[in-house]
This record gives C-alpha cells, structure tokens and sequence, in this order.
C-alpha cells in the first residue's frame, strides 16, 4: 500500500522531499505554488533535477500536485475562465516539467448559470489543457467535493459526464476524497454505505479509473455538505470505518494520501501510525524459543 502525506513546499521543493523523507512517505501530495494567491516560485533546471532525483531514490510514487484554490474551471464568466484556464494550462506544464504523475483537480462552480453550463465549461477547459499543451504522461484527476455552495464535482454523475465529454479521456482519472464524500450524503462511515458508495462510483464511472484517495475524517456530521478535514479516527467518520477504507479490496493498490491538519508536529506522524495501525496484515506464525 503507497501511504503518503500532503506535505508543504514551504522553504522550496528541497524542503517539501525532506518532510515526506521523515515521515517515511511512500508517495506524495504538494502544491506547486501558493494556492490561493497563485504565487509560483520558477522551476529552475537545477531544483527540478534535485527534487526529481531525491523523489526516485526515496521510492516515493506516485507525485501528486494539487492545483491551486484561485482556479474556477465551471465559471461561466468568460474572464474568470480565460483566466482560470491560462493558470491551469501553467500549471499543467509545471507538473510535467516535475514529472508529476497527477494533477488533481476541482471542478469549481459556475454559480447561477447551472451546473450543465459549468460541466461543459470544465470539459472545455481540459481539452484546452490537453488538446492544445504537448503530449505528457501526467494524468489530470478530478476530486470529488463536499457539496458546500453551488460547487460542482459532489455527485458521481457530475464527474462522470465532465469525463465523458473530453476528447482525450484516458488522460483523466479520478480522486476521492473520504471527507468529502461523507460530508456530500455518500454513507462510507458504514459497511453497507462504503460497498454501495464504491458500487456507485464502479457503475457510474468505473473503479479502474480511480487513482489516489484523500484520507481524511470529518470535523463535521454525515451530509452536513461543509469541507472540514480532520484526524484519523477522531471524527464523524471514525476508526472503524477507515479500517474498512483502507483494507478495502476495490481500493487495493490505489494510493492514500492524508490531508489531515497539521496543527502540531506530532500530528502528520500521528495520523500516518494511526493509519498504519488499521492497515490487515497477513498473520504470520509466531515461533517459539523454547
Ligand atoms: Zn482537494
Ligand atoms: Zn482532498
């Protein structure tokens, strides 16, 4: 199983490896640059290479970049797309140039125009990624949301008809998020809610296309439709249904990445034993001394 955190590029990319170093990650989640003012630090040859070459020794795979908070892909607006879509495009090509293997993605919201219009404007806006950008082997994943506002990306059917509607569809796959889906009315925090939620996403949009969770539990109640990460086991979603999550067979070989807060740095190494805790481990005979 590839377990990893979502770690922070502050200090640069170098200091980014160095964290998913001490915290033992067997892949990784960053974001590229800040995510609400869209700030980007330029991507030298040099740091690129670095970064690249310590990522490999580690064994750290899959990379995951999570696009910044400021792009709106559904927008309606046609200066808030252009623009929403001149950034994405950028930061496309910052993931290539990072050897990323994943772009994860929100929908976004197109506000009162309605979310046929926003499907169409973020298929729109992936095939000027990956129509018109040169061919790369970095694949876009879109992320299910919590539902808050008029958010688009919270039902299965929302993903699944953005996907269908892009012409080079085997560059874009899926992500959920577990505190998302909880908070969005999907049942994971019980057995029966977890076989239907994945019997859902196989039917609706196909298991194989799923690439990387987000592990997180819940601040908030089932259905409440707020996006609150929170520790693992000490939330609405609890510890018995991430035991579940993460020995679940239609999940098994799909890598977890934690979101969960870091409000001290005993948190991140909490949360990752507390996964590790849960993970099923083929029992093995005890031998004896005597
Ligand atoms: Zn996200
Ligand atoms: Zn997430």
């Amino acid at each position: 199983m590839r377990l990893g955190v979502h770690v922070s590029i502050a200090g640069g990319l170098q200091e980014a490896i160095g964290r998913a170093r001490r915290l033992e990650c067997t892949a990784m989640q960053i974001f590229s640059r800040s995510p609400r003012s869209g700030k980007a630090t330029p991507l030298s040859a040099d740091l690129v290479q670095n970064f690249d070459r310590e990522r490999r020794s580690l064994g750290i795979e899959p990379l995951a970049v999570h696009s910044p908070y400021i792009i709106n892909l559904a927008s309606a607006q046609e200066s808030v797309w252009n623009g929403s879509v001149r950034l994405y495009q950028e930061e496309y090509q910052r993931c290539t140039l990072l050897n990323a293997q994943y772009l994860v993605t929100h929908v976004g919201t197109s506000k009162d125009a309605g979310e046929e219009v926003g499907v169409e404007q973020v298929a729109k806006a992936m095939g000027r990624t990956l129509d018109f950008l040169p061919k790369s082997p970095l694949m876009i994943l879109l992320e299910n949301t919590a539902g808050s506002g008029q958010g688009l990306g919270h039902r299965f059917e929302q993903l699944a008809s953005i996907r269908n509607r892009v012409k080079a569809k085997n560059r874009v796959g899926f992500c959920l998020d577990t505190a998302h889906l909880f908070a969005a009315g999907y049942s994971i925090h019980t057995e029966e809610g977890l076989e239907a939620t994945l019997q859902d996403f196989d039917r609706i949009i196909g298991l194989k296309h799923l690439r990387l969770v987000h592990l997180n539990d819940s601040k908030v109640p089932f259905g409440s439709k707020v996006d609150r990460h929170w520790h693992i086991g000490e939330g609405h979603i609890g510890t018995a249904a991430f035991k579940r999550i993460v020995n679940h067979p239609d999940l098994r070989g799909v890598p977890f990445i934690l979101e969960t807060p870091k409000l001290t740095e005993a948190d991140d190494p909490r949360n990752l034993a507390m996964v590790h805790s849960l993970i099923a481990r083929p029992s093995r005979r005890v031998l004896s001394h005597t």
